[in-house]
């Protein structure tokens, strides 16, 4: 039987999941169990770095972005023997199931130690990717979407006040989804995603064609890993084609992860932890919290690390017919 729970944030912090955190362990005490809190995700777990969670801990952290129990990327627990110590800290600490708040790394590590040391692993989806397959939602995309709309909006202000070409890179590791959106949201000329490559023609399509002539801005978002080299990759193809437009590039950076979490991201968080809690309470082990429909799901870890989330097509055909 489930008495202890351990809980960590790990890979990239989201804005989100200090609720999520929060989720967790009021859930988990209200089931009657001991919620203990990990620092730093795996790292602290192999470290010790452990301490017990009460109500009072996660007070007043739902609004705050970041993660107040840190975020660490561990190459350690790549290794069999990083997780081997892992796994004495979960016996001294006597965590008996753990909950994992990340992306599909943080999933990958957590299901790898759930097979080795059958230890139960509960996955909530923390990322501002949202390229996990079999939710519709991770926590932190919308905040991220959000905060990187409000930039494009302010780089229209001078964009159509100059003949000059933006070009934005938006982060996403392999995924697309926050630059095709944004770029939506955004009311962007081109959206180059990894999953619809053929940059020139994009460009081409629309900064060379005469559909520029009708416009006073253009702005060009670019997805950090869809063209090496990212946007400023993208900005010397222009100059090239065209030397009569000049460039300017924009990388947001850690600006997107940053930020208070939009409500629909600690509402989720809030559904996505109590849920995490219910599931281990019901038996189930190394499966994923997600949402679909806005109905909470459980999906096996293997299949939402695994599986490929594609964009929606229709996104990106409307991409397409809005930006002539
Ligand atoms: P994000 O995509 O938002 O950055 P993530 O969870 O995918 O989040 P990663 O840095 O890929 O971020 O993974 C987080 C941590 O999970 C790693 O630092 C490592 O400790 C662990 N991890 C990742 N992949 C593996 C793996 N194949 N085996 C064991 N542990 C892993």
């Amino acid at each position: 039987m489930i008495k202890t729970i351990g809980v960590l944030t790990s890979g990239g912090d989201a804005p989100g999941m200090n609720a999520a955190v929060r989720a967790v362990t009021r859930a988990g005490i209200a089931q009657g169990l001991e919620v203990k809190a990990i620092y730093r995700g795996y790292k602290g777990l192999i470290d010790g770095e452990v301490k017990t969670f009460t109500s009072q801990d996660v007070s007043g952290i739902i609004q705050r972005g970041g993660t107040i129990i840190k975020s660490a990327r561990c190459m350690e627990f790549h290794e069999p023997e990083g997780r081997k110590k892992a796994y004495e800290t979960i016996q001294r600490e006597h965590i008996d199931a753990l909950i994992v708040i990340g992306g599909d790394g943080t999933f990958t590590g957590g299901r790898a130690f759930a097979q080795e040391f059958d230890v139960p692993v509960i996955g909530i989806p923390g990322t501002i990717d949202n390229d996990l397959w079999g939710t519709d939602a991770t926590i932190g995309y919308d905040t991220s979407l959000s905060t990187i709309t409000e930039c494009i909006d302010k780089l229209r202000d001078t964009a159509t006040s100059h003949e000059r070409v933006f070009l934005v890179e938006v982060m996403g590791r392999d995924a697309g989804f926050l630059t095709l959106n944004a770029a939506i949201a955004g009311g962007c000329e081109v959206a180059i995603i990894p999953e619809r490559a053929a940059v020139e023609e994009k460009v081409e399509e629309a900064i060379g064609s005469g559909r520029r002539k009708s416009k006073n801005s253009s702005i060009v978002l670019v997805q950090e890993h869809a063209v090496e080299g990212g946007a400023a990759a993208v900005a010397k193809i222009i100059e090239k084609a065209h030397p009569e437009y000049s460039t300017r590039v924009t990388v947001l950076g850690h600006l997107q992860r940053g930020g208070s979490p939009s409500a629909y991201d600690r509402i989720l968080a809030s559904r996505m932890g109590v849920a995490a809690v219910q599931a281990l309470v019901d038996g189930q082990r190394n499966v994923m919290v997600g949402i679909q429909n806005d109905d909470i799901v459980l999906v096996p870890l293997s299949k939402a690390i695994h599986q490929k989330k594609d964009i929606k097509e229709d996104s990106w055909q409307a991409m397409s017919v809005l930006s002539i």
